[in-house]
């Protein structure tokens, strides 16, 4: 069971997928994989891999009780490259390690995050972080690009002209923009990946950090389908409810009608056990 190899990861090594105008994502690097994950979980009575039913399920059991250690055995390094104000965003989660390109030691290039017409959004009116998904007037949309490009190309100038007058690179880049085009090598463990998509595949994450969050979680797929599925299953399109919220929904429940339906549910026992103890239900059916 040394250094596990992934088919479906090994076929999209190094393939770029562009993300936004000039971005993209790379698949660097994998080490491990679902096999990884039941292999380290079962460490403790000296079993490996079993049948693909069961390695399923014993992952799908870990990820939903949050036993999360086997998903740190699973680390991914990616390229990724991405306008500045992206990244961040991107390097507030401390769990990745990250090598970024120097602006100090390279001339940065004339590479700058331009949204199409259709990503121009206006500000939302009901959350104060966010945008508003109402259409936009097309020629404002058409003058804001045209306003984000000339300034690009006149603050790229400028630093043209300071590298040119031998000023330090460290200091002509000091008025570049974030919209910016930066580049790093990332590396993360799979159970802190899971919890950068949950954040940033959000709704209310910016636009153009979700995309990349988007083609990561593809990858992800790529190196560990069943970890992957469970992710979906339990964290992506889970929700948690607090107490409060739960008592709500619990004084609506019809108990009967929920006893049949969960009786029919296509869920092992197991896990109508825990969503009966989720919900306190289990001594009032
Ligand atoms: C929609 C959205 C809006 C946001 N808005 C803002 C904002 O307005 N301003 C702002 O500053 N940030 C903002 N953030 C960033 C956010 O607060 C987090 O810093 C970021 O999402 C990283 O999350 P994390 O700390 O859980 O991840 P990681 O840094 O990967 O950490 C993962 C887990 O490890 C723990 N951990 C890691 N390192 C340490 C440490 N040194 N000490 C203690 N615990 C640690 C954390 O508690 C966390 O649970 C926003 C994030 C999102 C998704």
């Amino acid at each position: 069971m040394a250094h596990i190899k992934v088919k479906t990861a090994e076929d999209i090594l190094d393939k770029t997928y562009k993300v936004l105008d000039k971005g993209f994502v790379r698949l660097v690097d994998y080490m491990g994989g679902d096999a990884r994950i039941v292999q380290a979980a079962r460490v403790s009575y000296g079993g490996g891999t079993k049948s693909v039913r069961q390695d399923k399920a014993l992952i799908d059991y870990l990820l939903r009780n949050k036993h999360t250690s086997p998903f740190e055995q699973v680390i991914l390094t990616f390229h990724v490259k991405m306008p500045v104000f992206v990244a961040r965003q991107w390097i507030r989660h401390r769990t990745a390690r990250l090598n970024e390109i120097s602006g100090r030691y390279s001339v940065m290039s004339d590479e700058f995050y331009l949204p199409n017409e259709n990503e121009i959004r206006t500000q939302s009116k009901d959350n104060k972080q966010g945008s508003s998904k109402e259409e936009i007037d097309p020629e404002l949309a058409k003058k804001v690009i045209g306003l984000l490009n000339k300034e690009q190309t006149g603050q790229y100038e400028n630093y043209q002209g300071l590298l040119t007058d031998d000023i330090a690179r460290e200091l002509a880049r000091i008025n570049l923009p974030l919209s910016l085009y930066t580049e790093m090598y990332w590396q993360i463990d799979l159970h802190n990946l899971f919890h950068f998509l949950k954040l940033r595949m959000d709704g209310h994450a910016q636009y153009e950090i979700r995309v990349y969050g988007e083609v990561m979680a593809k990858i992800v797929k790529a190196v560990s389908p069943l970890a992957y599925s469970a992710f979906e299953e339990h964290i992506l399109y889970g929700q948690r409810f607090s107490q409060d919220e739960l008592e709500l929904i619990l004084a609506s429940l019809d108990k009967e009608k929920f006893a049949s339906l969960l009786e029919k549910a296509e869920l092992r026992k197991t896990r109508k056990q825990e969503l009966l103890t989720k919900l306190n239900l289990k001594d009032a059916l």
